[in-house]
């Protein structure tokens, strides 16, 4: 049978992570000691307060549809986060939930892009985000960053890339893959460009909470009532409470873009899980003594791995202050990253995830979201295999 694939899902890419991780689960599986860096999760349990609140509400029987946007309850909290730690007013109607933060993030681009239209996005990128754009019909445009600006766009950069078709601008801060973060001074700098010329921007929050350091982050939304127009908000639960699983994200946005998301959804996925929302509103109204210890074990990882790295002949690292991620250049190794990462998951067993998949060959990125024993032995490891390349 010859079955016709849509011109939109005959051009998306499948995801280089997955891959890499279904082949280094396989070897785990078959018995083989593999050291993986891939996880793009947390590694430590959801609070158990907030699995709580899900159980308890599961028992209650609120197993029924809910509105598509979420409940009043859980957008209620999700405005008062934003009021509390970000000073921004959102009323909840300005406020959807969603299946996830990757969702939101389909959601807000299919609401706002369509065909002719430009989406800038600065490499190295989350994966999902140019395929998304072209999901939509639009034209992702990327503009590359290298390590010796610690992988941040330029004002100048913004604003030569900006055209009149430019539609959106993705920024996210702290950075999956690279972890790094734009100061508030670096932040407003582009803010006040998307301003100028009209551009919306989607701002990727959800690793706002992970900071070692001294790091400090400000929402873009923040500068003026100005730069809270032109910006839509996407965060989630995955990365802050270790939520990956229980699939749920929010944005937050002015209200025309949040009606016609709320439209969007209602003819998808309609609402989000009815009893993990209930889990989610105890995660945001609870206790969040969590976090101090989950970035405490963060940066003992963090600055452990990033000296080693940084000891290792043919590598070299910036020193990220964001996220659970490096992103360590290999260029010096004399390989590109899949064949990098390929020969290093063959020869030493440890899963990297190649840097091409997020548009910068040059580099391979490690997560840090595992145990302090698997770092020492996948670096010792890494350690061996650039020796045999670096003469
Ligand atoms: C993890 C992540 C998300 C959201 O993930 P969900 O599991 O869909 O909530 C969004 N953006 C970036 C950059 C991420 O790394």
């Amino acid at each position: 049978m010859n079955y016709k694939i849509s011109r939109r899902a005959a051009s998306l890419s499948p995801s280089l992570t997955l891959a890499i991780d279904s082949k280094a689960k396989q070897m785990k599986a078959d018995g083989l000691d593999v050291v993986g860096f891939g996880a793009g999760e947390p590694d430590f349990d959801t609070p158990q307060h907030i699995k709580d609140a899900c159980s308890k509400a599961l028992a209650a029987g609120f197993t029924k549809y809910t509105p598509a946007a979420g409940i009043p309850e859980l957008r209620a909290a999700i405005a008062d986060k934003h009021k509390r730690e970000n000073g921004l007013t959102y009323k909840p109607s300005q406020v959807i939930v969603s299946c996830g933060g990757k969702h939101s993030c389909f959601n807000v681009i299919f609401a706002t892009c369509e065909e002719g239209d430009e989406v800038i996005i600065p490499a190295p990128y989350w994966l999902s985000y140019p395929e998304m754009v072209k999901m939509a019909g639009a034209k992702p445009v990327i503009v590359e960053t290298t390590d010796k600006t610690e992988f941040k766009l330029t004002p100048d950069a913004l604003r030569q890339a900006i055209t009149p078709r430019t539609r959106l601008f993705v920024l996210n801060s702290p950075s999956n893959p690279t972890g790094s973060v734009y100061t508030p001074d670096e932040l407003k700098a582009l803010g006040d460009i998307c301003v100028e010329k009209n551009v919306l921007i989607m701002s990727d929050e959800i690793y706002e909470h992970l900071l070692y350091d001294g790091a400090t982050t400000r929402s873009v939304a923040s500068f003026s009532p100005a730069h809270f127009e032109h910006t839509i908000i996407v965060h989630g639960f995955a990365k802050a409470w270790s939520m990956t699983g229980w699939r749920l994200g929010w944005c937050a946005a002015p209200e025309p873009i949040a009606k016609a998301i709320d439209a969007v959804q209602s003819h998808s996925t309609s609402n989000p899980t009815s009893f993990a929302q209930k889990g989610a509103v105890a995660a945001l109204t609870g206790p969040q003594d969590h976090l101090p210890l989950w970035l405490a074990e963060f940066n003992k990882r963090r600055t452990f791995a990033w000296n080693k790295i940084n000891s290792i002949p043919g590598l070299s690292c910036v020193n990220a202050k964001g996220a659970f991620y490096l992103f360590p250049n290999i260029a010096k190794t004399g390989l590109k990253s899949a064949d990098f990462c390929a020969k290093l998951l063959e020869v030493e067993k440890v899963a990297a995830v190649p840097g091409v998949a997020f548009g910068a060959d040059d580099y391979i990125r490690l997560s840090y979201a595992t145990s302090m024993a698997n770092i020492e032995k996948g670096l010792e490891r890494i350690e061996r295999f650039c020796q045999g390349l670096v003469k």
